[in-house]
């Protein structure tokens, strides 16, 4: 049974997807359960909106949970927040127990011993003031009023435990002093709340950030005074920008909600992630979801630092648009399409921006024009634009090949006119008209020689733009009818220069 226990201070971030992706390998690899639990103790920096986020990352990404938020499960409630009456109940343990202590030390005190310690070049810690207080003074001093935390004592002790990734680590346990486990009976902190849910929820193995790694013997002393059995710890090495510094914006690590505007697949997001710290131990790199499972092992976890590069992740993204049938990459880029209003949808009918009605085979072949060369899905509408509008908007100059002049440019036109319109209604396709333009340049007599000549005029007049698929690819989907017509328009757009 392993956990994402994510706190929903912020959108669900790319970093934080690695330790979704290896709990959830990890589980499903032995049969197990992946729990999603919302860390919301942090009241004041916790939204909702944020936790949706979260939700909604991880369903996108294909990341389902067995037991957490809207599913429900045996050892719920699956939110920190919901739980409180069962961290009070420990915590009373604890104080009962004499493991854990009211302190009333107040903050600028502890401040001020805090410095002198430093100053004197000894290890800050908590003096353990009130450690020594008992149960009456304690509940004197709450009958006063006199704000509170709970510590925990802390031995002073060595505390060693097998990291599943890094071997054995130790901490030695003199030098924490006695620690903070909760400000109230109702609120408690994130290293004894962690320990308390982790137990009841079954847990086994904590597969986490090596930023957690300090944590880990504080939540094994708090486990051992519970008397709960120790769970497995894997700590995963830190993810760095390709300059080695701290992974940030500046090496375009964002929220996942970022990667989904972006255009980014979620196949690909996962493939790339399960690399930052994970080799399946040859060269191979592309793995599906199911393929990830069966390979996926701690063993092969690295402890060095793994690098993120978006260039890499456009790689993968590629290789996973290159794999796409034209119905998958359709249904896919559909969000896209209509996201920036190129299509609607009335019921269900796709209509273009002129509001006409589109078959679903039509979106299909635009998005096929640019599967071979496209690296994320939002790329796309800028790319098919012209399939879906009525008249295409473009300066005439584009018409214009090198130094060719409008006149030019209008035979040029003509010529590809008569070409199309000799090609049957009922054949009209890629390789007809490919087939066409073949014949005449073969044909020595051919008025026009040079193919730029006449290819680009034909191109620009069907796509507007200066850059696009070629002209055959262009004409084949907008079929024959829109492909007179534009042509036509782009003759009646240079016949006044002429
Ligand atoms: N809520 C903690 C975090 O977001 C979870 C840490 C853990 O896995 O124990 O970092």
């Amino acid at each position: 049974r392993t956990r994402f226990a994510p706190s929903p201070t912020g959108f669900l971030h790319i970093g934080s997807v690695r330790t979704a992706l290896y709990n959830y390998l990890f589980a499903k690899k032995n049969n197990g359960i992946f729990v999603l639990r919302i860390e919301d103790t942090d009241q004041e920096r916790s939204t909702k909106e944020y936790e949706a986020d979260i939700l909604a990352g991880m369903k996108w990404l294909g990341l389902d949970w067995d037991e957490g938020p809207e599913k429900g499960g045996e050892y719920g409630p699956y939110r920190q927040s919901e739980r409180k009456g069962i961290y009070r109940r420990y915590l009373e343990k604890l104080i009962d127990e004499g493991y854990a202590y009211y302190c009333f030390c107040d903050k600028k005190e502890l401040e001020a011993k805090k410095n002198y310690q430093i100053s004197q070049g000894m290890v800050a810690k908590y003096d353990g003031k009130c450690a020594g207080l008992n149960k009456e003074q304690a509940a004197e001093k709450i009958s006063q009023g006199i704000p509170y935390v709970i510590r925990f004592r802390v031995p002073e002790e060595k505390i060693s435990f097998e990291d599943l990734i890094r071997g054995k680590v130790e901490f030695d346990c003199s030098l924490f002093g006695d620690m903070v486990i909760a400000t109230s009976l109702d609120s408690p902190l994130y290293n004894f709340a962690v320990v308390i849910d982790d137990y009841e929820m079954k847990i086994t193995h904590i597969i986490r950030g090596e930023d957690h790694i300090p944590n880990t013997p504080k939540q094994i002393l708090i486990q051992r005074a519970l008397g709960f059995p120790r769970t497995e710890f894997a700590h995963m090495p830190m993810i760095l920008g390709p300059d080695k510094s701290k992974l940030s914006k500046r090496h375009n690590a964002e929220p996942v909600n970022y990667y989904y505007k972006n255009g980014y697949l979620p196949e690909a997001i996962n493939n790339f992630i399960v690399f930052l710290g994970w080799n399946p131990g040859n060269e191979r790199e592309v793995f599906s979801k199911e393929e990830l499972i069966k390979e996926f092992s701690l063993e092969r976890c690295r402890k060095s630092g793994a690098i993120f590069n978006i260039q890499k992740l456009d790689w993968f993204n590629g290789v996973y648009i290159r794999n796409m049938n034209p119905e998958e990459l359709a249904n896919a880029s559909l969000p896209y399409l209509i996201a920036t209003n190129l299509i609607s949808k009335d019921g269900d009918n796709y209509l273009n921006r002129n509001k006409e009605k589109i078959d679903f085979a039509y979106i299909e072949k635009a998005v096929l024009l640019y599967r071979e060369r496209l690296i994320k899905l939002s790329e796309l509408p800028e790319l098919v634009d012209f399939l879906f509008v009525g008249d295409i908007a473009y300066p005439k100059e584009t018409l214009l090949w090198k130094s060719m002049s409008f006149e030019d440019a209008q035979t040029a036109l003509r010529e590809s006119e008569r070409l199309i319109k000799e090609i049957p209604d009922d054949t009209f396709s890629f390789s007809k008209i490919e087939s066409k333009f073949s014949e005449y340049f073969a044909n020595p007599n051919a008025s026009i020689t040079n193919r730029g000549y006449l290819l680009w005029p034909l191109r620009v007049s069907l796509t507007g733009k200066k850059a696009s698929c070629g002209p055959f690819e262009a004409a084949d989907a907008l079929g024959k009818k829109r492909t007179l017509d534009r042509i036509g328009q782009a003759i009646q757009k240079i016949s006044q220069e002429i």
